[in-house]
């Protein structure tokens, strides 16, 4: 994607089908098309005579607070809507592989025991996200823990590295769950793409 304004919304790296029958082809139409679509317009919005526009959306991110008052809140929000949801479509993938792999599994099985345990704790910890956010899992010196983050606000930001994230806000899953957030959450770990987690775990420090 162009990391830079004016920002672009990059095409799903798969059709908009491929994630059926685990997330339906509507919802990743409107969730790409309408939603990301809508972070990427109001960013470059925001930023079209800030003076900003030479910060990459990282740097947006990390220095949100820094920017002035009137345009800091806003940036958080859209530049962490657009990260957040670029990094949660690009983990996904129809793939037979239905587990972590390589660097990224040793890892697992030290910080929680077993893959099992792992998806237990990490479907919880999406669970217990209230209204809208994202579970993440993520590198913090050195060890894995999986954290949630409310609305659009984005792990790099307290300078953690990302290795994975799932949506719950409801935009993700309504048409085809309802209501069941955890039918989506069981779905999804059909379609986590764990080459993509496998090499995020590895460019973290
Ligand atoms: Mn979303």
């Amino acid at each position: 994607m162009n990391k830079y304004y004016p920002f672009e919304n990059p095409p799903l790296p798969y059709s908009y089908d491929a994630l059926n029958p685990y997330i339906d082809t509507k919802t990743m139409e409107l969730h790409h098309d309408k939603h990301l679509q809508t972070y990427v317009d109001n960013l470059n919005k925001i930023l079209k005579d800030s003076g900003f526009q030479n910060l990459s959306l990282e740097q947006l991110i990390y220095n949100a607070d820094k920017l002035p008052e009137d345009i800091s809140e806003p940036v958080r929000n859209n530049a962490g809507g657009v990260y957040n949801h670029i990094f949660y479509f690009n983990g996904m993938i129809n793939s037979p592989l239905k587990s972590p792999v390589g660097n990224l599994l040793n890892a697992i099985n030290k910080e929680f025991g077993n893959f099992e345990n792992f998806k237990k704790e990490f479907k919880n910890s999406a669970m217990s996200v209230f209204g809208s956010g994202y579970a993440w899992l993520v590198k913090d010196k050195g060890k894995l823990k999986i954290i949630t983050t409310p609305n659009q606000n984005s792990p790099i930001e307290q300078w953690l590295c990302p290795i994975l994230n799932i949506d719950v806000w409801e935009h993700a899953y309504y048409l085809k769950n309802y209501n069941v957030r955890s039918d989506y959450i069981e779905n999804w770990f059909n379609v986590v793409n764990w080459e993509a987690a496998e090499k995020n775990y590895n460019l973290c420090s």
